[in-house]
């Protein structure tokens, strides 16, 4: 079977040349005699594997010196205990933006470990708009302010940075880290599941503050405490070793193709080519609004469920897959990762057009 052109949200497409390389050194690492699978996460092959990926993800994103980071386990539903475990110590509540389904779960369970507030929500209207920043409050005592930037199963993308003075910036990024370029020094924290844009399941990136570790509530549990994790390089316990080499991989790919300002700019010409079609049409309707719109995640719908399953049902011939929008949604989403190349996006905008002229009206 040929590679498809795989528009799942996650986990989601790999770049090719990574899987290639991935395949070329699976059962024999740098001349080991072993897969990285295999060894020893304390031996020297892997601390290397470890520290040039440690290094490469500071280079490519650009972290100064303030901030850690950490390869972690439990993809970023984890996080949204570990983050107030670690910060809400010496406050009553955290503020939390509810802008799509992750956030709300955010806050959820940020719930079980203080207060928490809802500084805004978006629930009103669907989930299909990012607020200005003038129509919420930030409450000057919250331990943190939490957003999501990429609204993976709606569509959306917050356009601006929220502004919150001296409260700590907290941002889950699962499905838009390494998309563009990110200034980490306004940030608490950013954090990520690999399965989006990083790698495979099973890796988490945290992204935190060098003076918010060490001061979490004295139940967490160590392998979630980021002052512990960092004192021994992510190795509490056995990282997810493989999913560390994978974003070796990963990382290696993006900055050949010239690091996060090449590929937003790739990404910015993949998403217009989707966006430009659909508000040209009279088939294809866009789910959010045109200033909120996610570079990741393209949300649509053509009206009714059927043509809906039967647009899905026909790309799927031709090779475009997992088109079907989240279950929670309905409509079609076309998540288009950094790992998706213009071709696959260009193939489907091939296809809607010819979807249309064969039932558009
Ligand atoms: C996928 C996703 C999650 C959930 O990640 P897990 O690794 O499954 O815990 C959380 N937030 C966002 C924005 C996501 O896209």
């Amino acid at each position: 079977m040929p590679r498809v052109y795989n528009f799942s949200a996650g986990p989601s497409m790999l770049p090719q040349g990574v899987l290639r390389r991935s395949a070329d050194e699976l059962e024999d690492y740098n001349n080991t005699g072993m897969s990285v699978m295999e060894m020893s996460h304390r031996s020297k092959t892997f601390m290397a594997v470890y520290e040039k990926v440690y290094a490469k993800l500071r280079r490519v994103m650009d972290i100064p010196d303030t901030h850690e980071a950490l390869f972690l386990q439990g993809g970023a539903t984890l996080q949204f205990a570990s983050i107030p475990m670690n910060l809400m110590k010496g406050h009553e509540s955290a503020d939390y933006a509810i802008t799509g389904f992750f956030s709300n779960k955010a806050y959820v369970e940020g719930q079980k470990y203080g207060g928490a507030r809802v500084a805004l929500s978006t629930k009103s209207s669907d989930y299909t708009i990012i607020p200005l920043q003038s129509s919420f409050t930030v409450d000057p005592k919250a331990a943190y302010f939490h957003y999501c930037h990429n609204n993976t199963i709606f569509g959306s993308r917050w356009p601006y940075m929220p502004e919150t003075e001296n409260v700590p910036l907290v941002c889950d990024m699962s499905s838009s880290i390494l998309s563009e370029p990110v200034d980490v020094s306004k940030y608490g924290i950013i954090y990520a599941g690999a399965q989006k844009n990083m790698g495979p399941s099973g890796l988490t990136v945290v992204i935190v503050r060098r003076d918010l570790m060490g001061n979490a509530l004295p139940y967490t549990p160590s392998v979630m405490d980021y002052a512990a994790q960092s004192q021994g390089e992510s190795m509490v316990n056995t990282p997810p070793t493989y999913g560390i080499y994978l974003l070796g991989l990963v990382l290696d790919w993006l900055e050949n193709l010239g690091g996060v300002t090449a590929i937003e700019k790739r990404n910015r010409e993949k998403a217009k080519l989707l966006y430009d079609l659909i508000d040209d049409s009279n088939l294809y309707r866009a789910s959010i609004a045109a200033d909120s719109r996610s570079m990741m995640n393209v949300t649509f719908n053509l009206g009714n469920v059927e043509l809906d399953a039967e647009f899905v049902k026909q790309a799927a011939k031709r090779g475009l897959v997992s088109l079907a929008g989240h279950r929670a949604t309905g409509g079609i989403r076309a998540s288009i990762y950094n790992a998706m190349p213009i071709e696959g996006v260009r193939a489907l905008c091939d296809f809607m057009k010819e979807f249309e002229f064969d039932y558009g009206k």
